[in-house]
């Protein structure tokens, strides 16, 4: 089969993407069956978290029957419960009844502030330096990859209400990260020869047309970034919107781009973000997987497990069996990060750790490949290996599968067993010990720089912040 034959019969599925906002979304017809309860939270939390979606998850991902618990309807829509009642009361009345825009404002900045609008180190220790200058719109955290950021791809088909990049979408301009234009990070890489992965992300790269992405990916196949080798692109289109791969008016030139990277050698990633096993049911979604692994690219499916949304063991193992299956390759399983109404979607390390392992045991060896619960903190990916008890004392088996210092990774440690711990900065170290090993004078001392003019990530009279976290993609 050719990548540009469709054999998937596709009438019913929406061809032409509608977005639907806070303004717009009582045009929709399936408004109506929500309850007024329903409708009010819409209109008043999507004053804090961004609200957006579109007909093609309206109609084919949201089982309206089971809303509000419906998994997608959920991930999608704005919840009262995602903010703690005193301010969904604070804030439904200015909304509602005193209608002050300008209170409005102030408030919903201060409970944006409490949200920890960019997990800590993101704005201020990944961001690589020239002559003392921050390059807009790039991240360097790990030694070989630089996350880059372009302007035209901060935003998505639709908005996950529990997405860690949120500030890039609500007007947020001093906590956004974007580069118009792509020639800084050329000439970044072009100085940093240990660089070997660019991961172009958002927001959702995918939302740019063909020729705008085209402008950011060929460049990065001069011979002067023969260094790099794999061109990684973040996006949650393939759940989304899988027109964008399959009957987009340039979903062909796309098809030829994505051959065209291949073709110069160098490895195209795409990191698809899947939350659930219903958004590839889809005949249109499962025709976007065969389109893209049939260019020679490859597709990695990750996303992180969010309480209310995809708790259930079956989801994941439906999910990575049908990638599998279609082509695809499960990489991640992440813990939801610590931002926006994170206890809403939180889940305990220990509860997650069991999501995974009964999900990873219903699977083949071919599914296998995905790692997790993976937790994207400050000093890296630490996964949670499993449960044991040594010396009577029970413990959570922790390693990082990627480290800001690479002496780091794949080196087993351990912590006290905690039922109620969310994230790293919870976890207490095993055998009485005061400290974790990273966290120590060892830490500092090795703290990981990249070459070149980079300044350090970590100065060294500052103690570790243990809440800050960073660098996961997004829908990236
Ligand atoms: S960046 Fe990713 S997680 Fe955030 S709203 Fe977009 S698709 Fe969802």
């Amino acid at each position: 089969m050719t990548i540009l034959e469709n054999p998937v019969s596709l009438d019913a599925t929406p061809a032409k993407f509608k977005p639907y906002t806070r303004q717009s979304i009582s045009t929709a017809r399936q408004w109506q069956w929500l309850s007024p309860e329903l409708q009010e939270a819409v209109q008043v939390v999507s004053h804090v978290l961004p609200f957006r979606t579109n007909e093609y998850v309206m109609e084919q991902l949201i089982d309206w029957s089971r809303v509000p618990d419906d998994p997608i309807y959920r991930l999608t829509f704005p919840h009262r419960d995602m903010l703690p009642a005193q301010e969904y009361a604070a804030l439904r009345e200015l909304v509602l009844y005193k209608k002050d825009d300008a209170a409005t404002a102030r408030l919903v900045r201060e409970i944006r502030m409490r949200m920890n609008p960019h997990p800590a180190g993101q704005m201020t220790h990944n961001v690589p330096r020239v002559n003392d200058a921050p390059l807009k719109g790039l991240q360097h955290k790990y030694k070989e990859t630089v996350l880059f950021f372009p302007s035209a791809g901060q935003t998505c088909h639709a908005y996950c209400t529990f997405c860690f990049r949120w500030p890039q979408f609500v007007g947020m301009d001093e906590m956004k990260f974007d580069a118009r234009e792509c020639t800084e990070l050329v000439s970044y890489l072009a100085t940093h020869p240990d660089v070997t992965d660019v991961l172009i992300t958002g927001g959702d790269p995918m939302i740019m047309n063909t020729r705008s992405l085209a402008g950011f990916i060929e460049p990065l196949l001069a011979p002067e970034l023969a260094h790099i080798q794999n061109i990684r692109i973040g996006t949650k289109s393939v759940a989304y919107w899988p027109q964008r791969f399959v009957s987009d008016k340039d979903a062909d030139d796309l098809m030829r781009l994505f051959e065209k990277v291949v073709g110069a050698g160098k490895n195209l990633a795409l990191m698809g973000h899947y939350n659930h096993a219903v958004e590839l049911r889809s005949p249109i979604a499962r025709q976007a997987v065969k389109r893209i692994v049939g260019t020679g690219a490859t597709l990695r499916m990750q996303a992180p497990l969010i309480r209310h949304i995809n708790e259930d063991p079956a989801s994941w193992a439906e999910l990575w069996t049908t990638g599998v299956r279609l082509g695809a390759i499960p990489y991640y399983m992440f813990v939801e990060r610590d931002t926006g109404p994170r206890d809403y979607f939180a889940l305990p390390l220990a509860r997650a750790h069991e999501i995974f392992q009964a999900a990873y045991s219903m699977v083949s060896g071919l599914s296998r490949t995905v790692r997790g619960p993976s937790m994207s903190a400050f000093p890296g990916k630490v996964v949670i290996d499993g449960v044991v008890t040594i010396n009577g004392e029970k413990l959570f088996a922790l390693q990082f599968l990627q480290a800001r210092n690479p002496d780091w990774v794949r080196r087993p440690f351990f912590a006290r067993y905690d039922a109620e711990a969310t994230w790293l900065d919870h976890l207490k170290p095993a055998f009485g010990r005061k400290r974790f090993f990273f966290e120590g004078d060892e830490a500092q001392d090795h703290d990981h720089v990249p070459p070149g003019r980079v300044i350090p990530i970590l100065p060294a009279a500052q103690p570790f912040d243990r809440r800050a976290s960073d660098s996961q993609p997004s829908a990236a």
